[in-house]
């Protein structure tokens, strides 16, 4: 498992500051914790990620696209009609 720098986390698009940092959340029905970085000033990932790394990948590609945010695909779980029980 390999050590994750919270240097990688890349300074906030909104207000410069390099003080982001991960938070976490359990949703309601799942049993895995879901990651995105906020920064102080309120800026955070575009989406939650089911990881840090991924989450500090969002971040670190929202700022990428900074002015390509309308053609983000969408990568947020879609609902399956079809699970079986
Ligand atoms: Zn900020």
């Amino acid at each position: 498992m390999k050590e994750l720098d919270p240097h990688t986390i890349r300074p906030c698009l909104a207000c410069g500051g390099t003080n982001a940092h991960l938070e976490s959340m359990l949703p309601p029905g799942r049993r895995q914790e879901v990651w995105r970085v906020v920064c102080a000033c309120g800026q955070t990932s575009q989406q939650w990620s089911v990881s840090q790394g991924a989450a500090i990948r969002a971040w670190n590609r929202n700022l990428a696209q900074e002015n390509d945010l309308a053609s983000l695909s969408k990568e947020n779980v879609t609902p399956q009609s079809h699970l079986k029980n």
